[in-house]
């Protein structure tokens, strides 16, 4: 069984494809730039890659170019070969876990177009397009908050109008369920322990913080919208709505600009005031930048903070990893985070720690607690999500 796996951007789509016989990863691939003169395609297959630059017009025409490259590369017989194609979707309004693609999933999605404002728009402009334009392929999302469904209610309920909850879905979804799967299923299966009390770090552009216990979620730091939790790279992590009428009167701005400001221009960006991306604010911090180095110690404090607050909750862990862009690449930040933690008998081995690349264990022998880096597949877990919904639905129609 083929399956596509698809990242979608307001102006790029791409995909990875799985053959889920054996779950092996046949090629990736995609088009920048849509919609633009300089459109560009590219496919890589192991070790071979191709590119071309063409104008594409919508997501569309992409999908169809990316299928008959496939089919060129004899990946795929014929484009009817693909069972289907998987999306990570990340928020719907009453909706969640996997589910083919229909107008009632789009309208879900874009009831909450603002409170996923950087994810929900694109994906349900494209996801409509390739719905009208390619039918025959069923589109099946994966929504990021069905592995956190096992959230107990004492972390699911804000302390609001219970009303609100249970009529407005006012409440703490949490995010990045394909990662935390992922990282789940492989740490315990490194750690040779199915029960493992796991908490995964997954600090990238968007960061959050899970708590794990036996392969299944019991927090997460991520709460009724991706802009909460952490700092990202340029939301606001967790605020007090309080903040708004105070920042209103200073500025002016209307409650819609300020929303804005906190979903695109504060996080990492916002403290440091020069860049959304961690290397150039580790970069800034070491030539005494002061901004920058603020900005390395809020998020380091924030994901310490939840740290602190998971090991309380699960009473102990097994194993503490890293995954995300952030987690898997910077040393310095895994340091600070791991700083001052032997009352709790956690160590680093500082020479593994700064030598770390892939799958590697990052603790001292005398840790009491794993630490790892890892890098995550969120890919692989849409694609036997996609895989698992397409099987159920034969064997209910068939
Ligand atoms: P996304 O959440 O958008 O998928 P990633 O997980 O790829 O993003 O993380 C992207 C972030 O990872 C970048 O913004 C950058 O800050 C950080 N990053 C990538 N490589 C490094 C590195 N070598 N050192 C420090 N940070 C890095």
């Amino acid at each position: 069984m083929f399956i596509l796996v698809a990242n979608l951007g307001s102006t790029s789509f791409k995909y990875r494809l799985f053959d889920m016989t054996d779950e092996r990863l046949l090629a990736r691939g995609g088009v920048e730039r849509i919609g633009s003169d300089k459109s560009r395609s590219f496919v890589q297959v192991g070790e071979q890659r191709a590119e071309n630059e063409q104008r594409v017009a919508d997501h569309a025409e992409a999908v169809r170019i990316c299928l008959d490259h496939l089919v060129e590369l004899g990946c795929l017989q014929t484009p009817d070969d693909l069972a289907g194609i998987g999306f990570k979707a990340v928020h719907a309004e009453g909706v969640t876990g996997v589910h083919r693609i229909d107008e009632r999933v789009l309208e879900a999605m874009e009831s909450y177009a603002d409170v996923a404002p950087a994810h929900n728009p694109p994906y349900v402009a494209a996801m409509r397009l390739l719905a009208e334009r390619l039918p025959a392929i069923p589109l099946v999302a994966a929504f990021e908050t069905g592995f956190h469904e096992t959230i107990p209610p004492a972390l699911r309920h804000y302390a609001v109008p219970k009303e609100w909850a249970d009529q407005f879905g006012i409440k703490r979804w949490g995010f990045h369920g394909a990662s935390h799967r992922y990282i789940a299923e492989r740490a315990a299966a490194l750690l040779q322990n199915p029960k493992a009390k796991i908490i995964s770090c997954h600090l990238g552009g968007s960061s959050s913080l899970c708590a794990i216990e036996a392969g299944k979620s019991v927090a997460n730091s991520l709460g009724m919208s991706p802009q909460s939790g952490l700092p990202h790279n340029n939301r606001v992590g967790d605020f007090d709505p309080f903040a708004l009428p105070a920042i209103m009167r200073a500025t002016r701005k209307p409650l819609e600009e300020i929303l804005e400001d906190l979903a695109s221009r504060s996080g990492l960006l916002g403290l440091s005031g020069s860049s959304n991306d961690l290397r150039d604010i580790e970069a800034a911090a070491k030539k005494g930048d002061a901004r920058a180095q603020l900005a390395l110690d809020v998020f380091v404090a924030s994901v310490r903070q939840y740290l602190g607050a998971y090991l309380l909750l699960l009473n102990g862990a097994d194993a503490i990893v890293f995954t995300g862009g952030i987690g898997e690449n910077s040393a310095t930040i895994r340091a600070a985070v791991c700083d001052r933690l032997d009352w709790f008998g956690i160590a680093l081995d500082p020479a593994c720690n700064l030598a770390a690349s892939g799958e590697t264990p990052i603790h001292d022998r005398t840790s009491r607690v794993q630490i790892w880096t890892m890098p995550t597949n969120e890919e692989l877990i849409v694609a036997r999500q996609t895989r698992e919904w397409l099987l159920r639905s034969s064997q209910s129609t068939g």
